[in-house]
């Protein structure tokens, strides 16, 4: 690893300035648990670490109107706070699966949006249930929706100096349910060969779909929105042959790669299977016939 300076602000503003301000590169320091290594293999040197726990903003978990998780909090706090167990389940899922216990200590949620890997598993879920990004930069605060975050594999939208704050979650709607899965071939600490979250909400008399969010996980450069999927759900009712469709549409907005942990044509017929599976899970959840 090579030497860096170390800051640990207790406010954002000065988080800001010092990353604004730094001549190399700087970068904020959640949990650490993608950075450090990446510091540790050389992928990443930079010249300032911005250790982001301090601050009062970065650390809330609240739940009125709406779920508001500051960028620092960990994934083991998210999965434990009973809010998000009661109303965003996949979420909690999400978070109770990153890495061992030792990793969901550390981990949070905005260094898992940060860090920009394609496979962030507690991503999918969180884009699903509708999730908005609160930004601080030299400018001043931004909002923007959760699935326009990101550029590319490691690379998002934020500019240099800026911070993400906080991950804000909307209320549940009525009659809405979501699942995440994805698949690994072991039983744990494993990268998502491809992961799946969905998100439905039934049509008052429960028959058809009012709306749906589907998002892909390790099979694009990005976590990516099945748009055409969504939309041939919408207003249809969700039997098995419509949510067989839904997985075939699903499969295609992927442009997966082949690696040493599956084929591209493998994580295709993944993302076809897991988008039947959580659908069935959402659909449940939004009967209310699941936890
Ligand atoms: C053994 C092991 C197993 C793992 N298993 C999984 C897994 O199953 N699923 C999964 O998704 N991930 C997994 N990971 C990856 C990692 O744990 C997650 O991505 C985690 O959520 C990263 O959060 P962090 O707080 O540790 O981020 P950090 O390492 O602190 O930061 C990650 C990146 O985000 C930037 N950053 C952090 N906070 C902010 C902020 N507030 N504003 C702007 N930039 C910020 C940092 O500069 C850095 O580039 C694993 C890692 C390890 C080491």
């Amino acid at each position: 690893m090579d030497a860096f300076e170390y800051a640990a602000p207790q406010n954002l503003q000065d988080a800001v300035t010092l990353l604004a301000e730094a001549s190399g590169e700087a970068r904020p320091l959640a949990g650490g648990t993608d950075l450090i290594a990446q510091m540790k293999e050389k992928r990443r040197s930079p010249a300032l670490v911005v250790d982001v726990k301090k601050i009062s903003e970065l650390n809330v978990l609240s739940y009125e109107a709406g779920l508001h998780i500051g960028a620092a909090v960990s994934c083991t706090q998210i999965a434990e706070f009973e809010p998000v167990r009661v109303h965003y389940p996949a979420l909690a899922e999400a978070c109770a699966l990153i890495g061992s216990y030792q990793i969901q200590n550390r981990a949070a949620l905005g260094g898992n949006f940060c860090n920009a890997a394609p496979s962030a598993d507690a991503v999918p879920p969180a884009v699903s249930y509708g999730a908005t990004l609160v930004i601080a930069g030299p400018g001043g605060q931004r909002e923007i929706p959760s699935e326009d975050f990101f550029v590319g594999p490691g690379q998002t939208v934020l500019e240099k100096g800026e911070v993400l704050v906080e991950i804000v979650l909307p209320p549940p709607p009525p009659r809405s349910g979501a699942s995440y899965l994805r698949f690994i071939p072991r039983e744990e600490m494993d990268i998502a060969v491809a992961g799946v979250g969905s998100f439905v909400q039934l049509s008052p008399d429960a028959r058809t779909c009012e709306q749906a969010r589907l998002v892909l996980a390790a099979v694009a450069p990005t976590p990516v929105r099945a748009k055409e999927a969504e939309a041939f759900l919408t207003g249809k009712a969700l039997d098995d042959t419509t949510i067989a469709q839904t997985g075939e549409l699903a499969s295609q907005a992927a442009s997966p790669i082949s690696d040493v942990r599956g084929s591209a044509a493998y994580r295709i017929e993944l993302v076809k299977v897991l988008t039947r599976r959580t659908l069935g899970k959402a659909l449940e959840r939004a009967r209310g016939e699941a936890s």
